[in-house]
């Protein structure tokens, strides 16, 4: 009964929120000034014309709650080079890309391609002398030159309509634990049939930590993705959201390979904690702010006493990179596996306290509750940075750990990002991917999404989605096959 009514509140919210927009579009479109510019966007949600003469109220759909969702001008671009007979590539280079006169990756260098730049590559005639170097050009200059194929993946799907995913906004990387949970209700009300919501154990301060479950909730097949788990990588909620919203509003007209979204969703069900930490989002993203309670700006304020050095002077900065929960606790590293190992920090802090004991948090107690809950195939934990993935919890190859190998080769052959082969030794344990693996005996990996040190910058966003949407309809599609 609870839930029902909090359903329907979310409905009227709804229409109360497309009521509202449609009437200041409305009243926008006649007060806007012809010589005004108009938003890029607007002309496709339907924005009126300045000639008409008299503007009828826009139409309620499709709903806008968020800004361009993805570059539209890059989706279009993506066909062109396709029917040119040419591949579509997104350079997404650890630094700038280099694009050099020759094969030889010795030769003059002709541009630096940045981050996020889209790359054709024109078909080699004869068999190149290097299969790693390729000849590309850059539509935006017309410059030809060669790259190193493995920076720069191929976009191997149709270009997405961003009218169509409207509501998690990807234009700033200010992604806030507020605008998630608006995003999770509407998303859920817009797709009830394949979304559904249900809060966990609130976290340590006190905010609300949702969960959806997408697809078919009967199906055998489960699979388990989480992400912001630490504060300061809060893009991969973003993407997280994202891709949620983008495989519910293409579940009944998309594929992958050839298999309709249909046929692989309703095959298997996806439980999706999109910010698992939304305490330690929140600290990152406004410092002392994103404290609740005195309490915890006292524990902030202390962790900084304590951990200031000579390359740690300033309490904002050292906010900023703050990973761990309201308490200090770096929920990754408070797992019950190998977690009595883990002793590099005995306080609270910014990064790798583990906690006074395994699972001591609310927020690693939710992600170990729904992990048991039921018998998931796969677990796909998301974190940045580094453009690779992690698959073997110890470095023993175990069983275990080759089942989730993998997972690691689907999502790193769709993404390009690479698998560490070799888990060093001193990497600590205490993660959730180490404690399922480890403890749970169940496949499960890590996904390190972005390039540069984190918070990523926005312009990060745009090949991180690339990289990665097509991954969960691609493991989708393995997991049924087995
Ligand atoms: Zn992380």
């Amino acid at each position: 009964m609870r839930f029902f009514l909090r359903r329907k509140d979310v409905i009227f919210r709804i229409f109360f929120v497309l009521a509202l927009l449609t009437a200041v579009l409305w009243v926008s479109a006649h007060t806007l000034r012809p010589t005004e510019t108009v938003p890029e966007t607007a002309e496709e949600s339907g924005e009126i014309s300045p000639e008409e003469e008299e503007p009828e109220p826009v139409p309620a759909g499709p709903m806008v709650a968020g800004e361009v969702t993805v570059d539209p001008m890059i989706a279009r671009r993506v066909e062109e080079i396709r029917a040119a007979g040419e591949i579509p590539r997104i350079a997404a280079p650890v630094e700038d890309l280099p694009m050099r006169a020759e094969e030889n990756p010795k030769s003059k260098l002709l541009m630096n391609i940045p981050t996020g730049t889209l790359l054709a590559e024109i078909p080699a005639e004869e068999e190149p002398a290097d299969p790693a170097r390729i000849r590309v050009r850059e539509p935006e200059s017309g410059r030809e030159g060669y790259i190193t194929a493995s920076y720069a993946p191929v976009i191997d799907y149709p270009a997405v309509d961003p009218s169509l995913l409207p509501v998690v906004r990807t234009d700033t990387a200010l992604y806030t634990w507020e605008e998630l949970c608006e995003d999770v209700d509407l998303l859920c009300a817009m797709y009830p049939d394949l979304l559904s919501t249900r809060d966990l154990r609130p976290s340590t301060d006190g905010r609300r930590i949702p969960m959806m479950v997408f697809g078919n909730p009967d199906a055998p097949v489960k699979v388990f993705v989480q992400a912001a788990i630490h504060g300061r990588e809060y893009m991969t909620a973003q993407l997280v959201m994202k891709m949620t919203e983008y495989y519910a509003a293409y579940f009944a007209t998309g594929s992958y390979r050839g298999i309709p979204y249909r046929e692989l969703f309703e095959q298997t069900e996806w439980t999706i904690i999109p910010m698992s930490n939304p305490d330690g989002v929140s600290i990152s993203q406004f410092g002392e702010e994103g404290a609740r309670t005195s309490a915890t700006r006292l524990i902030l304020r202390r962790a900084f006493a304590a951990d200031r050095s000579k390359t740690i002077r300033d309490q904002d900065t050292y906010l900023k990179l703050w990973k761990a929960n309201a308490r200090g606790v770096d929920l990754n590293n408070n797992f019950d596996a190998g977690w009595e190992t883990i002793q590099e920090k005995d306080h609270p802090s910014q990064a790798n306290y583990p906690g006074p004991r395994p699972v001591s948090e609310p927020e690693s107690q939710n992600l170990v509750d729904v992990e048991l809950s039921q018998d998931y195939a796969a677990s796909v934990s998301y974190h940045s940075m580094g453009n690779l993935i992690y698959y073997d919890a110890d470095g023993k190859k175990s069983e275990d750990a080759m089942r989730s190998l993998v997972i690691a080769e689907i999502i790193s052959g769709i993404s390009g990002y690479s698998i560490e082969m070799e888990r060093s030794a001193d990497l600590k344990l205490g993660g959730f991917t180490d404690w399922l693996q480890l403890r749970c005996h169940r496949a499960g990996v890590t996904v390190e999404v972005g390039t540069n040190p984190c918070p990523l910058e926005i312009r990060e966003f745009l090949p991180i989605w690339f990289r990665n949407r097509e991954c969960w309809a691609a493991l989708a599609a393995s997991l049924i096959s087995e």
